[in-house]
């Protein structure tokens, strides 16, 4: 299985920052009855029948920069008070890439799995990156009346430090990289799109959470703000996947298999993981 592929002249490295123990899949999925996972046992859930977690990224590297998408769930507020910490530095070490190596950080939204490393003790993790985030994002979340702590830490200071690109859909962060608008897990959720050298990848952030969903688009994940607007979200970007053939990268599947493509076969769709 396929941790690395290159597309054109961009490698995208999939990077764990923390596995959390596997759920009963009512669990982030609590509107889908057990039974209906039936299916898909052995496509989306562990040997116990569990849902199976992973906060993960994506590096893209090119000759002309390195950019990492998510910043998972990091040392931040919300791992704290769970009790861990993610391991995303020393991943990227594994892979030769040191903070300061990053030319940007896209973040795909602003939940706490991420932007976990955002910013740590108010210094910004990737010391040379500007940081790019939507702004109805950065609006939605930045306008609450009392911030959640993983905005206050991890988002806001982004501005104050002076480091923070507000971007908009169908916008160029580097050469072969755009936003691509995919409304409803948040309100300003964004998938990136990777063009290089005639071939074309997607890093969905949450708009999949599961391969099951491909099949059955309506599951809506639990964190699912507006669920129909998610849902529209994921069927545009399945079938998007499909007829333009993307390389589909989805940080919340497993770290093992989070590279792959969507296939259709006979009208069903399934999840192939990316081969060596
Ligand atoms: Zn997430």
């Amino acid at each position: 299985m396929a941790l690395t592929t290159k597309i054109g002249r961009i490698e995208v490295v999939a990077i764990c920052d923390f596995v959390p123990p596997p759920a009963p899949p009512t669990e982030p999925f609590p509107e889908v009855p057990i039974e209906s996972w039936e299916p898909y046992r052995e496509s989306s859930l562990t040997e116990d029948g569990l849902y199976p977690r992973n906060y993960g990224v994506f590096v893209l590297r090119s000759d002309d920069f390195t950019a990492i998408v998510d910043t998972g769930l990091g040392p931040g507020p919300h791992a704290a008070q769970n009790g861990v910490e993610g391991k995303l530095l020393e991943n990227l070490a594994a892979v030769g890439v040191q903070p300061s190596d990053i030319d940007g950080v896209i973040n795909t939204h602003i939940h706490p799995d991420h932007v976990g490393w955002n910013i740590v003790d108010g210094k910004p993790t990737f010391s040379r990156a500007r940081y790019t985030v939507s702004r109805e994002d950065w609006e939605h979340w930045t306008s609450q009346k009392e911030l959640a702590p993983h905005v206050a830490e991890n988002a806001v200071p982004l501005e104050d430090l002076d480091v923070l690109d507000l971007v908009e859909d169908d916008q160029e962060i580097f050469i072969g990289v755009r936003t691509l608008g995919t409304p409803g897990h948040t309100p300003g959720h964004q998938s990136i799109l990777i063009e290089s050298g005639g071939e074309s990848a997607v890093i969905t952030g949450d708009v999949l959470h599961t391969p099951a969903q491909l099949q059955e688009p309506h599951w809506s994940f639990r964190a699912d703000i507006d669920k129909p607007a998610a849902i529209a979200s994921r069927r545009m970007l399945i079938e998007k996947a499909i007829a333009d053939k993307l390389t589909v990268a989805a940080g919340h599947l497993r770290y093992d298999g989070n590279l792959g493509h969507i296939v259709e076969i006979e009208g069903r769709r399934y999840w192939r993981v990316l081969a060596e």
